[in-house]
């Protein structure tokens, strides 16, 4: 495909996919979105990091060929104050693999989130995030140690689907009597907003698919699906029976749910097998901090995904080095989960963990575990030694603070 403003890498080729499975040559065509803010700082500093990690792990042998491309303020410049450039998502479509920085999203501006259009145009339907604790973190927990979870969120449904009719519209009160009158609805105040809430068993069950896929492909043990169906039986509730349904249709021979295990096995799991079970969402947060070792996957619907995302974040080191990825069937895209931090924008202050942490999971996602294994141990190497940017200098006793650039000086001299 021919690009107007883009430059595709002459030295790279692309990631391709088939029958599900991706394919990755030695030099892989790879996107970026610098992002907004303190984008800027935290990818020059990770682009670094990632390219030194590939040379040293593969000698030469493999190298990513980067390619720029471009959303929010940037792309504005660049095409003439669109920040959504039709380019990008066909870049997107057609290199399949990337990672972006944080986007700014005006508060009451005329356009939708760049970031959730992003997952809703390109079909991004899973929300991944891994949760764990790096060794010398500052943590508000006594066993930081104990949280090892991956949360894969449903990204497309539930209420994001975005079906919202304001109170005093002729919309809202043409839903309203519909309600009232036909389906004999009385359970809301006269004026109230309205909200749809679409969970279906299609969005439900691709994303229960690829949290069990993960679990098998991870050595994970479970599977917990989370959920408020106590209460909204026929969106939430419906999520957790399709949840079982996808683990007994279609993963029985490596899953067992925990009836089965209670009934059948004296509250054992059996070896070899992967449990599937389910928690009310507000449960989870409790377990998350009481007895994290309980959960090793959490996969839920939009909301509930969004709010534990945060929390379980927090338990390990805040928005500063929580990673993310949102992840469809053949287009993949990294990125930071914090937002464009305006008021450190190209101060080279902020921790550029977050987007490190996601730049490790697209390597992961590549099959090039040994890069991503040498800057996790970097990483590590560097917080013992408490070199640090300005958020965790402030939580820990003795560090050296030093600015985003140095940090990644640091990690790189580490790898
Ligand atoms: P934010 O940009 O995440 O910043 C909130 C605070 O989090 C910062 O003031 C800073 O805390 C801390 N922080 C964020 N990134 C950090 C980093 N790399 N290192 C260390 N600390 C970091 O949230 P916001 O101020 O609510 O949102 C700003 C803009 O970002 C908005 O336009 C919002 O819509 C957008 N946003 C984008 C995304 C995305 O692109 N995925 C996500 C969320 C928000 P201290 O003040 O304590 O230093």
């Amino acid at each position: 495909m021919g690009y107007d403003k883009l430059t595709i890498p002459s030295e790279g080729q692309k990631v391709t996919f088939s029958n599900g499975k991706i394919n990755v040559p030695d030099n892989p065509i790879l996107l970026y979105i610098e992002g907004d803010g303190i984008g800027y700082d935290i990818m020059t500093a990770s682009l670094r990091i990632w390219d030194a990690a590939v040379a040293r792990a593969y000698h030469g042998k493999r190298k990513i060929a980067w390619m720029e491309v471009y959303c929010g303020e940037k792309a504005a410049q660049v095409y003439d104050g669109n920040y959504m450039p039709e380019e990008t998502f066909d870049a997107l479509r057609e290199f399949g693999v990337g990672i972006k920085g944080p986007l700014t999203t005006p508060v009451g501006g005329g356009f939708r989130s760049l970031n959730v259009t992003l997952r809703q145009v390109l079909d991004l339907y899973q929300c991944v995030r891994p949760v764990r604790w790096f060794r010398g973190v500052p943590s508000p927990l006594k066993n930081p140690q104990d949280v090892d979870v991956v949360i894969f969120r449903e990204n497309t449904e539930d209420i994001y689907a975005g079906i919202e009719f304001e109170a005093g519209t002729p919309e809202n009160e043409k839903l309203a009597k519909f309600l009232r009158e036909e389906m004999g609805v009385t359970g809301f105040f006269e004026g109230a907003g309205l909200g749809i809430k679409p969970v279906s068993a299609f969005g439900s069950k691709r994303l229960v698919r690829a949290a069990i896929q993960y679990a098998i492909d991870h050595n994970r043990p479970s599977v917990t699906l989370v959920h408020k169906g106590n209460i909204q039986k026929f969106t939430e509730g419906a999520f957790v029976k399709w949840g079982y349904e996808v683990a007994s249709e279609e993963f029985a021979e490596r899953t067992i749910s925990w009836d089965d295990v209670a009934k059948n096995h004296g509250g054992k799991v059996p070896a070899g097998k992967i449990l599937i079970q389910d928690t009310i969402a507000d449960i989870t947060f409790q377990h998350m901090l009481l007895r994290p070792r309980d959960h090793s996957i959490l996969a839920t619907t939009n909301l509930n995904g969004d709010y534990l995302s945060d929390a379980l974040a927090a338990e390990v080191g805040g928005v500063g080095i929580a990673p993310g990825a949102n992840i469809g069937d053949e287009v993949a895209l990294f990125e930071a989960t914090h937002g464009t931090a305006p008021k450190y924008t190209n101060l080279n202050k902020v921790n550029p963990g977050s987007l490190l942490f996601s730049g490790v999971m697209m390597l992961e996602y590549l099959g090039w575990q040994e890069a991503a294994d040498l800057i996790n141990a970097a990483y590590e190497k560097t917080l013992d030694q408490k070199i640090v940017t300005y958020d965790f200098a402030r939580q820990m006793e003795g560090a050296t603070e030093v600015g985003t650039s140095q940090f990644a000086d640091v990690i790189i001299s580490n790898l």
